[in-house]
């Protein structure tokens, strides 16, 4: 399988490369050649099916003959060490529970996938690969674990100073061996300037490998494909409609799904829920996409004022406007909607919401409205307990730590200090 750049201006690569690369040198996103549905019997037994073969048959394809199947299937199996609970919360709403993972956010498969496959690439190669990543919290997290004493592979993170949550900012500090976190001194958009910024200085890339493990990385991209057909395969009744509300900020989780329903995944409908970061709502109304300043919310994953993925969701749908209509809604909630939502939700069934999920359940619960025999499911990306200082005041009760966070609370925060490109500079090279 080959992968193009959506600028056109740069090589077929294969998917070994691409992985490599994270972005062409165009500087457009990765886009496989082909997408090949796979056969109607095997989604309408999917429950015959372990999680483990499901991944394996969705995602060889793309990944050709570059990984040995029974390489393919040990990183596999070693990405899925974890559940994806579907709860039914009330008639025809269910919450599909992606946080049992490590980090306890949904870029868990997607982090320990990539990191597996770098690695793999990365063993007969004698220099080291220095992944150079900048987060707004979920992100570094979840690479930092899964990229945690992976050989030949190392870490740097940049996240923003005082504006990731106390869990977050544990999960970034706190392991040590191959992962570094740097605390910037400025904004996670001033932490994605510099990574940007080093991506192009000829001064660093000619002494070290540089790749990213954002979702534009195919081997973090399309993992969360494999979330969908899980959810399905736990449905009592397969027969009524179907349509799932994706939280989204950079729009790679909704365009995963669109992917799985390529490849044949019985889906009637997306629909792409967003806090007041509202670029594609208002796409989904004039047609135009126009990127604005991201705003601050209480959702923050989703602060995302130019959604890097939306672009391969165009060209899954041929640019056509009135076919992404059909397939997708996507509607925008403020701090105060969600927060009622979280309340509500919470008051009748004791279910507790994170604030991302929570923006889910709002535009599933807005879409349902006007449909009959349609189940609807929504993505609960991260736990609680990720988010305790929006979601304790809300639902007025304190949430247990579970053990993964328990575990790191008490451990010694470590980070070195920076406050200017030259800073980063300076510190990679030495
Ligand atoms: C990253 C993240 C999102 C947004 O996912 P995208 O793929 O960027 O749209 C939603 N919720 C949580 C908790 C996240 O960490």
């Amino acid at each position: 399988m080959q992968f193009y750049s959506l600028n056109q201006q740069s090589p077929k690569v294969s998917f070994k490369e691409a992985v490599i690369r994270g972005i062409a040198p165009d500087k457009g996103l990765y886009f496989p050649e082909t997408i090949s549905p796979l056969s109607k019997e095997f989604f309408q037994h999917i429950e015959n099916h372990t999680n483990e073969e499901i991944a394996f048959e969705m995602i060889r394809q793309f990944v050709g003959n570059e990984i040995p199947e029974p390489d393919l299937k040990a990183i596999i199996e070693d990405t899925l060490c974890f559940d994806f609970p579907l709860v039914e919360l009330e008639d025809n709403v269910f919450s599909l529970e992606l946080f049992h993972g490590p980090t306890m956010a949904f870029k868990d498969v997607g982090g320990r996938f990539m990191a597996r496959c770098l690695s793999y690439f990365n063993k007969k190669q004698t220099n080291e690969v220095t992944v150079l990543v900048a987060t707004s919290g979920d992100t570094g997290g979840a690479v930092a674990s899964g990229f945690l004493g992976v050989k030949g592979v190392n870490v740097v993170i940049l996240y923003p100073s005082g504006k990731v949550s106390e869990v977050q900012e544990k999960q970034l500090t706190t392991l040590g061996q191959n992962i570094i976190a740097l605390e910037v001194d400025g904004t996670f958009d001033d932490c994605q300037a510099m990574v940007k910024r080093a991506f192009l200085d000829t001064e660093i890339t000619d002494e070290m490998q540089l790749t990213s493990a954002n979702s534009i990385n195919v081997a973090r991209w399309l993992p969360q494909m494999f979330y969908f057909a899980f959810a399905y395969k736990q449905l009592k009744d397969r027969s009524k409609k179907l349509t799932f509300s994706t939280p989204s900020g950079n729009f790679g989780n909704i365009c995963a799904g669109v992917m799985a329903q390529q490849l044949g995944l019985p889906v009637s409908h997306f629909i792409a829920s967003t806090n007041a970061n509202k670029v594609v709502p208002n796409y989904m109304e004039s047609g135009k996409y126009e990127p604005l300043k991201s705003v601050a919310t209480i959702s923050n994953a989703m602060d995302v004022g130019d959604p890097s993925n939306f672009i391969r969701i165009r060209k899954i749908f041929k640019d056509n406007f009135k076919l992404i209509k059909k397939n997708i809604s996507s509607f925008s909630y403020s701090d105060y909607q969600t927060r009622i939502a979280m309340q509500d939700v919470f008051k009748a069934s004791g279910y507790i919401m994170d604030p991302h999920g929570a923006v889910g359940y709002l535009g599933l619960k807005q879409y349902l409205q006007d449909q009959n025999k349609t189940q609807g499911i929504f993505l609960e990306t991260a736990h609680p307990v990720k988010f305790l200082d929006v979601v304790e005041p809300v639902i007025q009760k304190s949430i247990a730590f579970p053990s993964q966070i328990e575990e790191i609370m008490d451990r010694k925060k470590v980070a070195t200090s920076i406050s200017s490109y030259e800073n980063l500079k300076s510190f990679l090279l030495n």
